[in-house]
């Protein structure tokens, strides 16, 4: 079959299936519509199934305190200044940089920017409103205008210079190259979107919605495309914007044409994976993809149970991320799970990308978006404070690659990947980093359609919103969480008015404590991990949460090598490790330095004998090795070698792609055995891990603990 009758039974099957999907909406009872109630953040047309949270505008939560100097470090460093970082950056998206042909098609022969500059401009615009910072709003308009304002109708996509009636552009920006390059620039395309639906939801330009609706409404053939997955959620916000007939029946034709499949059944990698439950007799490293594939292609599918009502659509992404929990079949003690470019099994010196850190968070974001369940939010929360600052310098300007749980020495792990640098190849990395801290602020707090306010993560920040009948509420977030157990919330609606808000209670927290003006709110959390309070708000009303944090010891099994025992000390959402001192630089550790130490627990004893050292914040938050926060765990001395051993399993864990990184070369340099206990204990401190450059955060443990530990999985 040609491409060409490829598309055309691609667009006759949308036609066909969009009648058919129209009527499963109606047999729901409600079709996409026109939506007249009054949801103060509700959007003009609403899918069938509504999701839990509506995201606010960007601009709406202001970050404040240790969270505010991140986010203007953030801004000084990589984000405000990208085009000094790499001509690739003054490329992005710019008016003079036209690719066409062959080289559009490819990520390494030219066609790389607009994927870097998708990650970045979504990054620097929604930084820009949170900050509500003029001049770096102005630069990221600036960049994204010169798309909005040369749209025109024969465009592809946001590629506006390319032309839909010219069959050499369409080959250019659809090519399917045999895994490669899998219609590259389609995918490139879905992260503009994204940049731009953030655009318009903090700006309401209907310049941009207008450039939005241009791209995915002129017609329906982009969501066949390859990598197009990227695209479904800009094409749905814009959607919900403008009613647009063709996006409709686009969405409606794809989820119909890919229903939700068991295990057993094949499905084409990059077209539609993440619509099929999991094997759950197989380890998540056994069912092999490339981690940021992973990460966007979940989501496009909890979309799918928006526009269908149908449930199953989000339940498979979600059993996606619950098997990356089980043992150690791949979630890294950080919170992002190993993706050396791969999948991979939790490991000491496995890597994982900076741009999964970006992506895994935004998945999980998406899916509490539309699933409401707070164990999501306690994911991006375990992301966000650990492996996101770990991976960037804290002048914001260098970054490493890969991050592994331990770094020892400047050479284990050996490679650039794992080096901090301005810049590593490919781009994406540095690129996607600058997602982290805007997304993580403007998701603090998310509305509800009964037109409340939920927090949905917690930090210091000022929320501006509507609640109630589009009452002005301010509330102001006073917190040093997650370095401290409580928040106090000052509440200021503009009148007195009755409305809900709700609570996210971290499900690490047993006893959580709530005030509401000095008097206990004794409901426990629904279903959903929340807390709602609805009463009568008047302005001077305070609300106090206290979430009492204890030390939690994790054992487990270094499951590159699996006979090898670790364990792990977190307190709250934070990871702790024992901080190698870096020197001059993030790449420079203090030799002298000792750090062979095995943890030496009592696992009977609740709280493990570790104890809580609090200090007060510092003037500016730097993620400093001075933290705030600190454990004292007794801990022996032993002869560490850190010895190269060959990783288990010995197959290689990805079969489907090229990776440049070789997991069947993956070292471990944990001891084989628990350590004996013959040595005197000491008493070592513990910071949390992203504070930490040079680390040990999974430890090789004494004989004493390793009794209650789990049995080994094999591979
Ligand atoms: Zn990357």
């Amino acid at each position: 079959m040609s491409r060409r009758q490829v598309f055309l039974t691609a667009i006759i099957a949308g036609l066909a299936w969009s009648g058919a999907g129209l009527k499963r909406q109606t047999a729901i009872g409600k079709g996409p519509q026109k939506n007249t109630n009054a949801v103060n953040y509700g959007r003009p047309f609403e899918p069938p199934a509504r999701p839990a949270f509506i995201p606010l505008p960007p601009g709406r939560i202001e970050p404040a305190g240790w969270l505010r100097d991140w986010a203007l470090t953030a801004r000084d460093g990589y984000t405000g200044h990208m085009e000094e970082v790499d001509p690739a950056f003054r490329q992005a998206w710019a008016a003079d940089y036209r690719m066409t042909g062959d080289r559009l098609s490819y990520w390494d022969r030219g066609a790389w920017p607009y994927e870097g500059g998708g990650y970045w401009l979504d990054g620097m615009i929604r930084l820009g409103y949170a900050l509500h910072d003029d001049s770096l709003l102005s630069k990221a308009k600036a960049r994204l205008d010169v798309v909005v304002n040369n749209m025109n109708e024969n465009g592809i996509l946001f590629m506006w210079w390319l032309d839909k009636n010219n069959p050499a552009d369409v080959e250019a920006a659809g090519k399917q190259a045999g895994g490669e390059a899998q219609a590259w620039p389609i995918w490139a395309n879905g992260l503009m979107g994204r940049a731009l639906a953030a655009y318009y939801a903090g700006s309401g330009d209907h310049r941009v919605l207008r450039a939005l609706e241009m791209a995915y409404g002129g017609d329906r053939g982009w969501s066949r495309k390859g990598w197009a997955l990227s695209n479904l959620w800009p094409a749905f916000e814009a959607y919900t914007w403008t009613g647009n007939r063709n996006i409709g029946e686009a969405l409606t034709g794809l989820f119909a044409d890919n229903a939700v499949k068991t295990p057993e059944k094949s499905v084409p990698l990059y077209e539609s994976w993440y619509n099929r439950m999991p094997d759950e007799r197989l380890p998540w490293f056994r069912q092999p993809d490339h981690g940021v594939h992973f990460n966007e292609s979940t989501i496009p599918w909890a979309l799918g149970s928006l526009w269908t009502g149908k449930p199953e659509y989000l339940k498979a992404p979600c059993r996606w991320y619950e098997i990356i929990e089980r043992g150690d079949d791949g979630m890294q003690p950080h919170g992002v799970p190993v993706c050396d470019e791969n999948s991979g099994p939790t490991g000491s010196l496995r890597g994982t990308e900076t741009c999964n850190v970006a992506g895994y968070m935004w998945s999980q974001i998406t899916l509490l978006r539309v699933g409401g369940q707070g164990v999501m939010a306690d994911r991006v929360e375990r992301a966000f404070f650990n492996a996101a600052p770990a991976v960037v310098s804290r002048d914001f300007k260098t970054h490493v690659y890969h991050q592994t749980p331990n770094r020892i020495t400047r050479n284990l792990p050996d490679g650039h990947a794992f080096l901090y640098s301005t810049t590593h190849g490919p781009l994406c990395c540095t690129a996607a980093l600058n997602r982290f801290v805007p997304n993580y602020v403007t998701h603090l707090w998310m509305a509800t359609y009964d037109n409340g306010l939920a927090a949905t993560h917690y930090g210091p920040c000022k929320v501006s919103a509507l609640v109630a009948d589009r009452v002005p509420v301010e509330l102001e977030c006073r917190t040093d969480y997650p370095f401290n157990d409580f928040i106090d919330i000052a509440v200021k609606p503009a009148r007195d008015a009755t409305f809900p808000l709700s609570f996210r209670i971290p499900g690490w927290c047993a006893n959580p404590h709530i005030t509401v003006n000095g008097s206990l709110h004794r409901a426990a959390a629904g279903a959903n991990g929340f807390v709602r309070i609805e009463r009568l708000w008047r302005r001077g009303d305070t609300v106090h949460l206290r979430f009492p944090m204890t030390v939690r010891v994790r054992t487990g099994h270094d499951n590159s090598a699996a006979d090898t025992p670790y364990a792990t000390v977190s307190y709250g959402p934070l990871l702790f490790a024992l901080a190698i001192p870096d020197t001059v630089d993030a790449n420079t550790p203090d030799d002298a330095f000792n750090w062979n130490y095995a943890l030496d627990l009592q696992g009977d004893k609740p709280g493990y004998g570790i104890a809580v050292e609090r200090r007060p914040m510092p003037g500016k938050w730097a993620w400093q090795l001075d933290a705030p926060l600190r454990l004292h765990v007794r801990a022996r001395s032993f002869d560490w070698q850190p010895v190269a051993r060959k990783a288990l399993p010995t197959e290689p864990v990805a079969r489907d792609e090229a990776s440049p990184f070789q997991p069947e070369r993956v070292l471990t340099h944990l001891p084989a055995k628990p350590v004996s206990a013959g040595t005197v204990p000491e008493e070592i401190r513990l910071v949390p891990y992203g504070c930490t450059k040079f680390r040990v955060s999974m430890f090789p443990v004494t004989d004493r603990p390793a009794g209650v530990m789990p049995a080994a999985r094999g591979p």
